[in-house]
């Protein structure tokens, strides 16, 4: 049996005459740049985040670098950021002309250690950006607390969490703005590069539209400098209707965990805080001899993957700041063991089955 580690054909497959009809009117009338498509999925994407205000921007990264730009982070100021993140979420601040400060991780949950961003603010310390990693939200009310006492910003970093909530709330609105990509293996991805950001606060939200579109409002009235980051046509009429889609298949996914929750033995399962949904853009397990256990899967035909082999701190491109393995005890130690397995919503209960007894036969020879 071969099960991949996502299936975007069979997604595209369960939705294709929607989204053809939806892709021939964009070029039917030629609306590629702005238009109807990226207004109307604006418009559905800030209602379905519960926030006022949604622009559309080319890709997550530039999506967290222009809400910090625009909340006037610059030069000399510090944000903080988890060790246990893509690159992207400290590369912003760094493109924003600030110092990105990292943090460890909780060792149950894999977000943000609270504790340790209180030792990580100094007098220059202006932000701090919770990832929602893996589809689970930080634990906010305490993070906002800190903020609130230090007043700092908050810009959500939602890339892997679309439609995930925090009590009762969903991510997007839960800090000052909210950054999400669109990449097409994201929950709610495009057939390209896509970001938003999102935003209850109207100053800010004019900000960033216009940054975004050269310093402007209208065609050659630039105030400001500012860059190009669009969303496109094309890009905003398939999000338009995947997004009627994505609480189906976050149930779905969401079904899948708990497939896996019940049928896995002597691994380390993911933990969930209360009051939480968990969107799980990713299952991430944690074995010892991750190496054989994946060999061993790879030759079952079971797709995997790392998230991350190397905790941001010690990637190269961040060699400058000299950052020790004591800096980061947790995930220093839990960057052997994580292991991604297959999780998507069209994923058959056959291949959960499957995925899990083999799992299991692997945790079995090689723990
Ligand atoms: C994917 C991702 C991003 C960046 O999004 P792009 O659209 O690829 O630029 C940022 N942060 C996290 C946590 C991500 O997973």
């Amino acid at each position: 049996m071969k099960v991949p580690f996502a299936d975007l054909k069979a997604q595209y497959l369960s939705i294709k005459e929607e989204i053809d009809a939806s892709l021939q009117g964009v070029i039917m009338n030629s609306a590629f740049i702005g238009g109807a498509h990226v207004e109307e999925f604006e418009r559905s994407f800030a209602e379905y985040t519960g926030t006022r205000h949604c622009i559309g921007v080319a890709n997550g990264t530039d999506a967290l670098f222009i809400s910090l730009k625009m909340l006037g982070i610059g030069a000399g100021d510090e944000v903080i950021t988890p060790a246990n993140s893509f690159i992207a979420t400290s590369e912003a601040v760094t493109m924003a002309g600030a110092r990105s400060v990292f943090v460890d991780c909780d060792k149950d949950t894999y977000n943000i250690d609270v504790r340790s961003i209180k030792k990580a603010i100094t007098p220059r310390t202006k932000a701090i950006i919770p990832v929602h990693l893996y589809g689970q939200p930080a634990d906010m009310d305490l993070i906002k607390k800190i903020a609130v006492d230090c007043s700092l910003r908050v810009v959500e970093d939602a890339a892997q969490a679309h439609g995930a909530v925090y009590k009762k709330v969903r991510v997007g609105s839960l800090g000052d703005c909210a950054a999400f990509s669109f990449f097409p293996g994201k929950n709610l991805g495009a057939y390209g590069d896509g970001g938003a950001v999102v935003t209850n606060d109207d100053v800010l939200a004019e900000k960033i539209r216009m940054y975004k579109n050269h310093g402007r409002k209208n065609k050659f009235d630039h105030e400001f400098e500012g860059v190009n980051s669009r969303l496109d046509g094309i890009q905003a009429a398939i999000l338009k209707v995947k997004l009627k889609y994505l609480d189906g298949w976050t149930d779905r996914r969401i079904a899948i965990a708990r497939m896996y929750d019940d049928g896995l033995k002597n691994v380390v399962k993911p933990r969930t805080i209360d009051g939480v949904r968990h969107v799980y853009h990713l299952y991430v397990i944690r074995v010892k001899n991750r190496k054989a256990v994946m060999d061993h899967l790879k030759e079952k035909g079971i797709a995997t993957g790392i998230h991350y082999p190397v905790p941001a701190p010690f990637l190269k491109a961040y060699g400058r700041f000299y950052y020790k393995t004591a800096d980061f005890p947790v995930c220093s130690m839990h960057k052997d063991e994580v292991l991604s397995l297959p999780i998507y919503a069209e994923m058959p209960d056959e291949y959960v089955r499957y995925v899990i007894d083999q799992v299991n036969a692997a945790a079995e020879k090689f723990q």
